[in-house]
């Protein structure tokens, strides 16, 4: 077993936001190219994500939520949730794609058929709460595959979210559910905004503007690394965000290439020290095209390393 599963669906491009929207189709089709030319889609084991089920999403979201999303989905044109996250015809399958994304790779992963996998998805999913749709996010992509492992069994959960917003729909869905420690980075001055609502399982740092790959590394060795040693999880997920890179317009924040290589390297040798180097890695932003397919192709080569 020396590859890792690679998981992505066509519908998750159909949801379209329109051509001045950041979340664009062509994210998820920009990693696919990256990844074919560096040679790692070769190394990689492919699967079509499956739709999630009503009660894998009913896990971490209400019904009621559910029920409204379906109800609000438009025939034609878009209908808004916040001032930049919009209902289309075909945003729900891809969301229930990107969800089913994560349940599949947790059945991977926990079956040991891979120790680690990567969700090739969007819509994103970090901002959206147990009711409520934000930030370009619908369904909790991370959260519904926590809830199908915690379902399983498993009950010491890391997730780490490096994205350059804070993951405050992750926080609000977790937050005191001490099965699961979430250890995250992100910048201030961004969206969402406003102080975290801190569980006594997060663990936040946050990140001045401006900061560099420097601040990564003091806030990984000085916040994470200890209190993953100590929770010692069974299972780490990632919300990987990658618009932390100082190209990205909607981040403020300086992290390049080699600093998403060193993050991945620390969290692949923790996991091969706690969890037997299980991994779930699922998209959650990145905007410049350019550099999330630089950086999504530096934290798969990382995730292929010391299995
Ligand atoms: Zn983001």
């Amino acid at each position: 077993m020396n590859t890792i599963a690679y998981l992505t669906h066509p519908d998750c491009l159909a949801h379209d936001m329109g051509p001045q929207h950041p979340d664009q189709p062509e994210r998820v089709r920009a990693i696919a190219h990256r990844l074919l030319i560096t040679g790692l889609l070769d190394h990689l084991d492919h699967f079509a994500a499956p739709l999630a089920t009503d009660a894998q999403i009913t896990a971490c979201h209400s019904p009621e939520y559910l029920q409204f999303l379906q109800d609000r989905t438009p025939v034609h044109g878009m209908v808004p949730l916040d001032e930049d996250t919009f209902l289309t015809p075909h945003t729900l399958v891809a969301a229930r794609r990107a969800a089913g994304a994560a349940v599949m790779a947790t059945d991977l992963v926990l079956a040991k058929k891979y120790q680690r996998a990567f969700c090739n998805v969007r819509p994103p999913g970090h901002h959206a709460s147990r009711s409520q749709a934000g930030g370009f996010c619908f369904f909790n992509n991370v959260a519904v595959g926590i809830y199908h492992a915690l379902a399983g069994g498993i009950n010491r959960i890391a997730l780490v979210d490096f994205d350059v917003h804070h993951g405050n729909g992750s926080e609000e869905i977790l937050a005191g559910e001490n099965r699961v420690l979430m250890l995250s980075t992100y910048a201030r001055q961004l969206y969402p905004y406003g102080q975290p609502a801190l569980g006594g399982n997060m663990i936040n740092v946050d990140l001045a503007a401006g900061a560099d790959g420097t601040a990564l590394r003091h806030a990984v060795e000085r916040h994470w690394l200890a209190a993953l040693d100590q929770f010692r999880p069974q299972v780490l997920f990632i919300s990987a965000g990658f618009d932390a890179h100082f190209q990205d317009d909607l981040g403020n924040l300086q992290w390049l290439p080699e600093d998403y290589a060193w993050l991945t390297q620390q969290l692949v040798a923790m996991a091969n020290r706690h969890c037997d180097g299980r991994i779930i890695s699922v998209l959650e932003g990145g905007y410049n095209l350019e550099a999330l397919a630089r950086c999504a192709a530096v934290h798969v080569q990382g995730l292929l390393e010391h299995l």
